[in-house]
């Protein structure tokens, strides 16, 4: 099949081995295995298995990963439990004691947490630069580096990492490259096309769509995505038969979803951009975005997510009005995650206040005036009007 559309809705069906229309959820621990004892070696250590045991793999599973692995134009794919449970365990699978890894300041925060307080204790040191510049990853590079890890558009403040510029650099040094797509979704970017070896989702976002479930989903080689089933055997992060059914449904309607949110998006940044109460808006979908030139070579949308910075004299008054605005706010609900239906508000500094000290936050771009947006897919005259009234609460 060749249509992103199509495949959305029919690929990976071979998994449904029923005559029901509609995969059924798959709620079983277990499956009856062949007698033959050579049958069931083979089952029992075939990647991914989809009716052998749970941890190893489910139907609906496989057929999540399908539909994923051909938006992503990969291989093969995996879907685990969360979007972290694919970024650690996709790393665990490239690197061992005394590596060294390249990625970014902005990160998301678990992504962080995990280069900056876990990796160092397992003997894997990593370096961060400054996404925005090609330049300084070459430069991090060591003669033990085995992976860039890359995210983009970057969480919270919407940074762009040169996808083409990052696959090159890995291929010439023989490093493996990685990227958090989540973002973004298939929708917008496939990081694929541009030479990107590794591509991770956190599939709680556009992938299921809904915010009803939590999943991640690994992209990549059928030998890669093997190494990283393997750890994913004593990792255990494995996605629930639900929840995978959940995403499979959710992943049906995910290009009309992220078109109409990429719409929505754009027209609310626009109207943001030039309201009096507003400092700066990040949005990669507006030519005022500092890397508008990249985002347009390399992405098809502008996503759903956008950061705006109220402007007020000092910091103590930019947090008193987001905590305004937040209040005020009647449709965007404060709470976090992010690339559901529903448009959804975070104010970062305080989100990620407990994981972050100060000088951590300034560097991943977190200052107290600021609000991450996650758009949805209600109408855009209502969202419009919403963040109006929120303003004239601030005298606007
Ligand atoms: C949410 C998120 C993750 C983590 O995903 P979980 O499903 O919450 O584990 C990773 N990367 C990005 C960019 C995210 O937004």
């Amino acid at each position: 099949m060749s249509h992103l559309e199509t495949n959305l809705i029919h690929q990976g069906h071979e998994f449904n081995q029923t005559k029901a229309v509609v995969s059924p959820i798959y709620q079983s621990s277990t499956y009856y295995a062949d007698q033959d004892l050579s049958e069931y070696i083979i089952a029992a250590s075939e990647s991914k298995h989809p009716y052998f045991y749970h941890r190893h793999g489910n139907p609906s599973n496989s057929q999540a990963a399908s539909i994923i692995a051909s938006l992503e134009h990969t291989e093969d794919a995996l879907v685990l439990a969360t979007g972290m449970a694919a970024i650690s365990t996709a790393i665990l699978a490239i690197v061992k004691a005394g590596d060294h890894i390249v990625t970014q300041r902005s990160l998301y925060s678990g992504a962080m947490l995990f280069f900056k307080e876990f990796l160092p204790d397992y003997g894997i040191t990593v370096t961060h630069v400054d996404q925005s510049d090609n330049q300084a990853f070459e430069h991090a590079i060591q003669e033990n580096t085995k992976l860039i890890y890359v995210e983009t558009p970057s969480n919270p403040n919407l940074a762009i990492t040169d996808l083409e510029f990052i696959g090159q650099l890995a291929k010439k040094h023989q490093l493996v490259s990685m990227v958090d797509n989540t973002f973004a979704s298939p929708i917008n970017q496939c990081p694929k096309d541009f030479g990107i070896d590794v591509i991770i989702h956190s599939a709680t976002k556009y992938l299921g769509g809904h915010s009803d479930l939590t999943a991640g989903v690994v992209c990549g080689t059928k030998t890669f995505i093997q190494q990283v089933w393997r750890r994913s055997l004593v990792m255990g992060a494995s996605l629930s038969p639900f929840d995978s059914w959940l995403l499979v449904r959710g992943l049906k309607t995910l290009a009309l979803r992220v078109r109409q949110i990429n719409q929505n998006a754009l027209a609310l940044a626009s109207y943001l951009e030039k309201h009096p109460a507003i400092k700066q808006v990040a949005y990669v979908g507006l030519p005022a975005h500092p890397q508008y030139e990249l985002a347009q070579k390399q992405m098809k949308g502008g996503t759903g997510m956008l950061c705006l910075e109220i402007g007020a004299d000092g910091e103590e008054l930019a947090y008193q009005y987001a905590q305004t605005v937040l209040n005020n706010l009647k449709i965007f609900a404060n709470a976090a995650s992010l690339g559901g239906v529903e448009s959804l508000v975070v104010h970062p500094a305080s989100m990620w206040g407990g994981h972050h000290d100060a000088q951590q936050k300034a560097s991943a771009g977190i200052t107290s005036g600021m609000l991450r947006v996650s758009v949805g897919i209600e109408h855009i005259e209502d969202l419009i009007a919403d963040f109006k009234q929120a303003f004239a609460g601030l005298g606007f």
